[in-house]
């Protein structure tokens, strides 16, 4: 058992008020920690301490900022199988994945960034008679709210540029997986980072989460997550005129076109659809099929999703855990029984029957894949984000119509297109509504390219230069007289 604490200028402390809360393996459902449920009180001493460390933090280079990046990056590597257990037994993905995805991508974010941020140079532009020279200031201290799907993943793709760029850390982790934050807490604590530089706060988003955006000296707010937290981000934070970026929710369209290879693009919808249990804001729920394949394509997918094995997150060979928790087993289930109301099929899934491990005593927030056909593409199954090992099957007879279908949603935050046409593949998906887009493939993805939603999945972008410019101010200084030599 895990006693978690806030990381406020380099110590590890509880709540003022002394008040905890629990932290459960989504698994066995037992308590693994107990984290501070902290308040107003708590984000203050975390922002006076990252105000004392600003200015030390800002005045080292661009270079020895990325040396301490790298620095993380080397020691989180050392922990690869502690963060990978860690984040298993708290979020109940299996530990492959949690190896794979969750630690590797934790080490790369730092890594990538110190890289990028060393291939940085100055920005003029000359005119006849003056020199413009761009410079870069941090922003200040930040506020990085992050969810509990990807919880280190998501935590260092934030943390990452913005100590590069030089400004201090006031993070947030859901309340539902701490673990690994404090994790990253310890590793800074021990590899000596100055003092302030990085904040953690743990506890509820309504009291902890909503300090932190309504704290003045909070200048810029990192937040990915839910949409209706994001409506209350930016009803906070926008007011203030904080920088805001917001990596909002998705309903994922996965298009399968008849001339497509079959097998991999079942592969590839199987894991869009269920990677994480479904719980990756990236997730293809939603498979528009082509009526031509669409018999063919429907046999393939279920087969394959039936031979997923599901079971014990720390069994080696197991493909898919729980869903986050309890709660959000109920949620998922809730939509699966309003799909048998809508008139829907269910192919696949449906109960919580296990291929494998039932855990102990048949606890656990464990969910089968689910498979439904027979909804319109308008059904609120089809439309709303259920975030869960669920989809819903659909067919189109045109281009037109399939891109008519996809761009209904109120969502624009990713898809995949498949198809042999790669000409196609390309027009398709520049009309999709959307920030990202693959053509056979999914989650194939550059660090250095924009990342981010569009309509109700977010504002602004993240990733290689878009962060950067996130976490940092510009000046343009216009020097008459100079000739840039
Ligand atoms: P939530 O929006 O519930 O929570 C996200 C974070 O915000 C958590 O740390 C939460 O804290 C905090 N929070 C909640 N209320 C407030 C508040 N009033 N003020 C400040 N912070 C608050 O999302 P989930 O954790 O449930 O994550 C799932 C969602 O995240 C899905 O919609 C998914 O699509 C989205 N997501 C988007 C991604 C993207 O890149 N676009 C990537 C990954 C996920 P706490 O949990 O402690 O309450």
């Amino acid at each position: 058992m895990h006693a978690v604490g806030n990381f406020i200028d380099g110590s590890f402390l509880p709540a003022q008020s002394g008040k905890t809360l629990n932290d459960f393996d989504p698994a066995t459902e037992k308590i693994v920690a107990t984290i501070p449920r902290s308040q107003t009180e708590d984000v203050e001493s975390a922002v006076a301490a990252a105000h004392s460390a600003q200015e030390g933090w800002a005045n080292l280079t661009l270079e020895q900022r990325a040396n301490w990046l790298d620095k993380i990056a080397d020691a989180l590597e050392e922990k690869t199988e502690q963060i990978a257990q860690t984040e298993s037994m708290d979020t109940g993905k299996p530990i492959s994945l949690a190896r794979r995805v969750d630690a590797a991508r934790s080490v790369s974010n730092f890594r990538f960034f110190a890289e990028f941020g060393r291939q940085q140079t100055q920005q003029t532009f000359q005119m006849e008679d003056a020199l413009n020279v761009v410079h870069r200031s941090p922003v200040g201290t930040v506020g990085l709210i992050t969810p509990w799907n990807l919880p280190l993943y998501l935590l260092t793709w934030k943390v990452a540029p913005a100590l590069l760029m030089g400004n201090t850390i006031i993070a947030k982790p859901s309340e539902i997986t701490p673990l690994t934050a404090h994790l990253l807490a310890e590793t800074v604590l021990e590899l000596e980072l100055p003092k302030g530089v990085f904040n953690l706060i743990h506890g509820l988003g309504p009291e902890a989460g909503q300090a932190i955006l309504e704290h003045p000296d909070i200048k810029a707010i990192s937040f990915t997550g839910g949409t209706e937290t994001g409506r209350i981000v930016a009803r906070t934070a926008a007011p203030m005129f904080k920088k805001l970026s917001l990596e909002l929710g998705g309903k994922n369209a996965t298009v399968i076109f008849a001339d497509a290879d079959l097998q991999s693009a079942v592969e590839g919808a199987v894991r869009a659809a269920f990677t994480n249990s479904g719980q990756v804001c990236l997730c293809g729920s939603r498979i528009f099929v082509e009526e031509k394949i669409f018999k063919q394509f429907k046999d393939l997918f279920v087969e394959n999703v039936n031979a997923i094995k599901i079971g014990n997150p720390m069994d080696e060979t197991t493909e898919m855990g729980t869903v986050i928790s309890p709660e959000h087993l109920l949620k998922v289930e809730s939509y699966i029984r309003l799909a048998e109301q809508e008139g829907g099929v269910i192919l696949a899934g449906g109960t919580r029957e296990m291929t494998g491990y039932n855990g102990p005593d048949g606890v656990g927030a464990f969910l089968r894949p689910t498979v439904v056909d027979n909804l319109s593409y308008t059904s609120r199954c089809a439309t709303e984000e259920i975030f869960g090992p669920m989809v819903t099957l659909h067919s189109f007879t045109s281009e037109q119509e399939a891109l008519q279908m996809v761009n209904s949603s109120e969502y624009g935050l990713a898809g995949s297109v498949w198809t042999s046409n790669l000409e196609r593949g390309e027009r398709f998906s520049s009309q999709i509504d959307s920030g990202i887009v693959w053509v056979n493939t999914w989650l194939h993805r550059d660090l250095r390219t924009p990342f981010g939603g569009v309509k109700n999945s977010g504002v602004g972008r993240e990733g290689g230069q878009w962060s950067l410019d996130f976490f940092s101010e510009l000046t343009n200084i216009c020097i008459k007289g100079s000739n840039g030599n």
